[in-house]
């Protein structure tokens, strides 16, 4: 590992492991680095992962890179240690942890912050004929096999057709199926397919889109999907997921060629194998000051924790303000001091649709759609992707998708999934979701 930095913390400062640098471990890295802790990130990645914006990178909006973030450098500008890992066992008695490339570290404090994964509430089918959105991968190769299926129809096979599902109407669901359309639109990009050819479906299991919404936005958003040409599907079950069809509840059947799960999320299998409490979703339970329930050097942040009497949103905000709390009751603990509580700060919610089409609402019933909403929710994801560069890659990507609409390609060219055959149908990748979750590890 890398020498400390001149002016970083002294020798004799607790130790903190922050294990996964989400939107929660790196508010918690940044506390801690003030704090003068000697931290030690680790994640199974070497870069930050930007979530919201993965659906721009499935439809050739953004470019991979745009959306991540090198976490050494990262590290290094806050003057903790980055190691690249994944969280295997935690032996809170001996605070220690393991890592599955056998390494063993020793902490004086553990904060969690490892994030969730889809989960498939037992349909059948969906983990192996699905594409997941939750990984840099992922987003790849759901684009991919997404171009591909299109650039099979440019090739202009008669009577052939392209059907493109999204599982889940929640905002990551509505924002694909509403990029998707847009995707169809750009004739640029793929002068011969006709429109037409291309069905786009949302099925919801819910009466209505976009849950924790107003029920005028939660409208709006329908109305502009099916005005884009997505066909929604709402208080529909799915039972089983095949790898050319989506097989309903009532026993009705839909042809698809490229399914996304984006139907909800919960804890990833290896969280039982490390002893800590768990609850609904499979979450960590953590107490008001968000410390592991039955622990008091272990702290669980973001997506992961759920936190007693407080059911929060899986979102940015409530990771971020979970990290930072957790980086500063540790630095009351270095010096001496008891924790305190953890207290939400609502800041608003935000969903995109499409171009010029956003929702947003904010704390007080103050609700606001169309061109405004969008661009707000544009300037808001752009500030807070990480780093300049990319700030600058995907402010660039964004406005060439949507300023120079339809007069030039558009689309960010990816490149034929393994299984395409050549102007033929493109095979589905077996077990697709579940994969590229693995190949993340
Ligand atoms: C497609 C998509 C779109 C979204 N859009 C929005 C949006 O518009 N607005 C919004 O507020 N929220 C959005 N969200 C939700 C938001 O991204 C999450 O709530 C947020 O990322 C949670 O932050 P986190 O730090 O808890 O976890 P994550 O951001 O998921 O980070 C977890 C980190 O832990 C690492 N990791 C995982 N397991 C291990 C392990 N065992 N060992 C080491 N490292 C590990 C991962 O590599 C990752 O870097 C979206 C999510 C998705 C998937």
């Amino acid at each position: 590992m890398t020498a400390r930095r001149r002016g970083g913390p002294a020798e004799a400062a607790p130790r903190v492991i922050v294990a996964g640098a989400g939107f929660a471990g790196l508010a918690a890295v940044t506390e801690l680095h003030r704090a003068g802790a000697r931290v030690l990130l680790v994640d199974r990645n070497i870069y930050s992962t930007f979530q919201p914006l993965l659906y721009q990178v499935a439809t050739g909006g953004l470019n991979p890179g745009d959306v991540a973030y090198p976490l050494r450098a990262l590290a290094a500008r806050r003057t903790a240690r980055f190691r690249p890992g994944e969280l295997a066992g935690i032996d809170p008695a001996a605070r220690r942890v393991t890592l599955t490339d056998g390494a063993v570290l020793d902490y004086d404090y553990l904060v969690i912050g490892t994030g969730v994964s889809a989960a498939f509430y037992g349909v059948t089918g969906a983990a192996e004929h699905t594409f997941g959105l939750y990984t840099r991968r992922d987003a790849v190769a759901l684009r991919d096999h997404i171009m591909a299926r299109l650039d099979r129809l440019d090739l202009g096979a008669p009577g052939k057709s392209v059907s493109f599902t999204v599982v889940g109407g929640g905002a990551t669901g509505v924002e694909l199926a509403g990029a998707l359309a847009e995707l169809r639109a750009l004739d640029s990009a793929f002068p011969e397919v006709d429109p037409s050819d291309v069905h786009i479906r949302l099925v919801e299991m819910a009466p209505a889109l976009l849950a924790p919404f107003h029920p005028k936005l939660q409208a709006y958003a329908l109305a502009e999907l099916r005005r884009r040409g997505v066909e929604v599907h709402l208080d529909t079950k799915i039972r089983e997921i095949t790898g050319d069809r989506v097989i309903l509840g009532n026993g009705d059947e839909m042809p698809s060629d490229v399914t996304v799960w984006a139907a909800g999320v919960s804890a990833p299998a290896e969280v039982h194998g490390w002893g800590l409490p768990q609850g609904r979703g499979g979450r960590i339970e953590v107490g008001p000051d968000l410390r592991v329930t039955g622990q008091d050097r272990i702290f669980a942040t973001g997506d992961i924790a759920l936190i007693e009497g407080q059911p929060l949103p899986q979102l940015a905000q409530p990771a971020i303000q979970t990290g930072k709390h957790a980086g500063r009751q540790i630095a009351r603990l270095m010096k001496g001091q008891p924790a305190q509580p953890f207290h939400y700060f609502d800041k608003g919610i935000m969903a995109t649709i499409g171009r010029r089409s956003a929702v947003v609402e904010l704390p007080h019933g103050l609700r606001i759609h169309g061109t405004l909403a969008w661009l707000s929710w544009l300037a808001l994801h752009v500030y807070y992707l990480l780093g300049g560069r990319n700030r600058l890659s995907a402010l660039v990507n964004l406005s060439y998708r949507y300023l120079v609409w339809g007069h030039g390609g558009g689309v960010i060219v990816g490149d034929d999934p393994p299984a395409a055959i050549p102007g033929g149908p493109v095979q589905a990748l077996p077990g697709a979701a579940a994969s590229s979750r693995q190949a993340a590890r």
